[in-house]
C-alpha cells in the first residue's frame, strides 16, 4: 500500500531577492503569498519540505563593508534579515493549512526555535515544513552554503536552489549577452573552473564532496517548485 516508501525530501533554497518583488528592499507579500501555495502543494503531495531563504532584499554584509561597515557586524545584520524572510513564509505557510516551524542559528526563543538537526527531522517526519533561518550563524557564510549544509545534514535528495528571473546555468550573463547559452547539466569540476554562478565556491565544494545534486531553476515560474520536486528537466543540473 505504499506506507514503506520513504517519502522525498529535498531542501528548497529560495532566493530573497526575489521576496522583495518589485519594490527591491523588504517582502511583496503577494510573492511570498505565491512561494506558500507552491510549496503547500507539494507537501500536500507526500514530499519533504525544508527551506532556506536568502537576506538579499535586507542586508548583504559584503555591500554594508564596502560602504565602510565592520564585515562581521555587517553578516550578523544579514543573517537577521532572513529570519524576516522566513516569518513571512511560515506565515503564508499556516494560511495555507500547513504546519511549519522556523528553525535559526542565532537563538531567539520568541520567534523561532533554535536549530536542532533531530527535531528538524522530526517535524519533517511529520509534515511539517521546517525553515531555517539566520543562515549558518556565522559570517563569511552565505545562505547558499548554509542550504548545502542544511541539505546534508537532514539528507536531503538534492538541493533545490530557485533563482530569480534567471531559469538555469548559462555560459555568460543571459540579461547582458543575448547569445548567452544554458547548460542542461553541468559537473561540480565545470561549476568551479569557468566560475559559473551557482552558487558561492564555499557552497559548491560542499556539494561536490558530498556528492549532492544541485537543480538551478527559475523560481517564480507558475509550477516549477512542483517540477523541480518531480523531477522534471527543467533548470540546470548540477551533479558528478
Ligand atoms: N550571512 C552570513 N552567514 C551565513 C548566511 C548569511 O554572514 O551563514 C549574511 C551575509 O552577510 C549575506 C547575508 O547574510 O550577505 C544575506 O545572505 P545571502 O546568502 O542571501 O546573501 P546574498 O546571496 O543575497 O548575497
Amino acid at each position: 500500500d505504499g506506507k514503506d516508501v520513504t517519502p522525498p525530501r529535498f531542501l528548497l533554497k529560495l532566493s530573497g531577492e526575489a521576496f522583495a518583488g518589485n519594490g527591491g528592499l523588504g517582502v511583496d507579500p503577494d510573492i511570498v503569498h505565491k512561494m506558500a501555495r507552491e510549496i503547500a502543494a507539494v507537501v500536500r503531495d507526500g514530499a519533504q519540505i525544508a527551506v532556506v531563504i536568502g537576506g538579499g532584499n535586507f542586508f548583504r554584509g559584503a555591500e554594508l563593508q564596502q560602504r565602510g561597515m565592520d564585515r562581521a557586524r555587517s553578516d550578523y545584520m544579514g543573517m537577521l534579515g532572513t529570519v524576516m524572510n522566513c516569518l513571512a513564509l511560515q506565515d503564508f505557510l499556516e494560511k495555507e493549512g500547513i504546519d511549519s516551524r522556523v528553525q535559526t542559528a542565532i537563538t531567539m526563543g520568541q520567534v523561532a526555535e533554535p536549530y536542532i538537526p533531530l527535531r528538524a527531522v522530526r517535524h519533517l517526519e511529520k509534515g511539517r515544513v521546517v525553515i531555517f533561518g539566520a543562515g549558518m550563524g556565522m559570517p563569511y557564510f552565505s545562505t547558499d552554503t548554509t542550504a548545502a549544509q542544511r541539505a546534508l545534514e537532514i539528507n536531503a535528495e538534492a538541493l533545490l536552489m530557485g533563482k530569480n528571473g534567471v531559469d538555469g546555468v548559462y555560459d555568460s550573463d543571459p540579461a547582458k549577452n543575448p547569445d548567452a547559452v544554458k547548460y542542461d547539466a553541468l559537473d561540480y569540476g565545470e561549476v568551479i573552473t569557468r566560475d559559473l554562478r551557482v552558487a558561492d565556491a564555499t557552497a559548491i565544494t560542499l556539494c561536490r564532496d558530498n556528492s549532492l545534486p544541485i537543480l538551478v531553476f527559475e523560481l517564480l515560474a507558475e509550477g516549477n517548485i512542483a517540477r523541480a520536486v518531480k523531477g522534471e528537466k527543467i533548470g540546470t543540473l548540477v551533479n558528478s
